[in-house]
């Protein structure tokens, strides 16, 4: 602020535009005195503003930078696909096909908008959602947040299974569309060219040869609403969220130009494609391992197409609107020490971080490290387990902390792991002295 003193009511007279009259200071920009409003900035020759102008003003920039920046991030500088790929390989550890088919798909939808808003319209450039398959805790929702972020574009996550028909229990497909208008702060325009993934996308499969005299209420119609939603739709949000009723106001949300990623672990599918593919190379299928991540698994998850979807229960056309279908590997004890060590915002470095706010070092010996991996790969949950593994055996450590000495390195090894030495154990401790 250029200079901000608080205006001081002792009177003199003032000007029609703001200034000083007998009851104090007048804001220049709404004309309320001082008396009305309270404190006021003032500014060279006699001008005042009061806390609501100033609120309002901040609005208005904060307004115009959004349009200003939303339009830069998308039309003008719209990464390369090798950017937006190096990017998540700062947050995202392996998954390299994922990662790939991703940039590429996400760097073509803005270009397509770009296109677009340049009047371009001499090749009409399709819509590309996309479809993330993989086990649970690999990644899917972690890198389609992280694309949010390099593009600068609002993001909000639905899980499908929450989804339901308008109508019954549970929670209206608009209201995906009502978290990202939030997520955009009522900004309709930047919404429209936001993010929305939607995980879960398998558990909303028609049972199959499920023949049922009521309707489902979460399977195919719900497929069907988010169709309408995928393919681009004039969808009508209620602004205040929760169920729909007549009299309500709607902001109509276009989601034409808003890029839907769905994940899902679509466990069980591997014996689909095993099926399929052993239909076509004789004995195969007799050969196939029962294990369902064995390497050999691997890599025919990867070999997955749209009919192995359809199968599975999805519709058709739901799967035809998703035509960039991109799988995510299981991880191995190997990516998990990675993933607790080499992210920007990676678990071990959060620790430490906490430990040098006390004044005090933390490590972690390979062995621990790989420990904790191993016991995270038993819970069957992926990435997500390794922060529960870590505070079972942390909690007692963070709690005590803050209260002690703000000096000294820690080192979590693998009997701090199983919980049979306490990590400010004497015995760490002199091993510390001596050392
Ligand atoms: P899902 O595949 O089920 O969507 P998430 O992306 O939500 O899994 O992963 C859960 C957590 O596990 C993430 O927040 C992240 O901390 C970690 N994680 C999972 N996969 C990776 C990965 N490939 N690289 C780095 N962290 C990961």
């Amino acid at each position: 602020m250029a200079s901000g003193r608080s205006g001081s009511s002792t009177s003199s007279s003032g000007g029609g535009g703001g200034g000083r009259d007998r009851r104090g200071s007048v804001c220049s920009f709404c004309g309320k005195t001082q008396r009305e409003v309270g404190p006021m900035v003032e500014g060279p020759k006699d001008v005042y503003i009061c806390k609501s102008c100033v609120e309002l003003c901040h609005n208005i920039i904060r307004q115009e930078m959004r349009k200003t920046s939303t339009a830069r991030a998308i039309v003008g500088s719209t990464p390369t696909p090798k950017q937006i790929k190096e990017f998540l390989d700062e947050y995202v550890i392996g998954q390299t096909d994922a990662k790939r088919s991703l940039a590429v798909a996400v760097h073509n939808h803005y270009k397509r908008l770009a296109h677009r808003d340049q009047g371009g319209d001499d090749v009409e450039l399709d819509k590309s959602n996309i479809l993330m398959v993989g086990p649970t805790g690999t990644g899917k929702t972690l890198i389609a947040k992280t694309l949010a972020r390099i593009l600068n574009v609002p993001f909000a996550i639905a899980d499908a299974t929450t989804l339901t028909e308008a109508g019954y229990v549970g929670e209206d497909v608009e209201n995906v569309l009502l978290r990202l208008l939030q997520g955009a702060e009522y900004d309709l325009e930047l919404a429209q060219r936001g993010i929305i993934y939607i995980d879960e996308i398998d558990k909303i499969g028609r049972t199959t040869q499920n023949v049922s005299i009521t309707r489902d209420v979460s399977g195919e119609g719900v497929q069907q609403a988010l169709l309408k939603m995928l393919e681009g739709t004039f969808s009508n949000v209620p602004p205040q969220g929760g169920r729909k009723h007549p009299e309500q106001q709607y902001i109509q949300m276009d989601t034409t130009n808003i890029l839907f990623v769905c994940g899902g672990s679509f466990s069980g599918i591997v014996d689909i494609i095993k099926r399929r593919v052993g239909r076509s190379t004789i004995g195969f299928a007799n050969e196939a391992d029962e294990h369902t991540w064995s390497e050999e698994a691997t890599e025919l998850f990867k070999e997955i197409t749209p009919d192995d979807l359809i199968e599975f229960g999805m519709i058709p056309e739901l799967v035809g609107r998703l035509p960039v279908i991109t799988t995510l590997s299981p991880l191995d004890t190997e990516s998990m020490v990675k993933i607790l060590t080499e992210p920007k915002n990676a678990l071990v470095r959060q620790y430490k971080k906490f430990f040098e706010f006390e004044g005090c070092q933390l490590e972690f010996t390979k062995g621990a490290l790989r420990l904790i991996s191993e016991k995270a790969m038993g819970r069957k949950t992926g990435a997500r387990a390794l922060r529960g593994v870590i505070e079972d055996f942390m909690i007692d450590a963070m709690f005590d902390l803050p209260e002690r000495p703000k000096s000294g390195k820690w080192v979590v090894t693998e009997a701090v792991v199983e919980r049979t030495q306490d990590l400010f154990a004497p015995k760490t401790k002199r091993r510390r002295e001596s050392a």
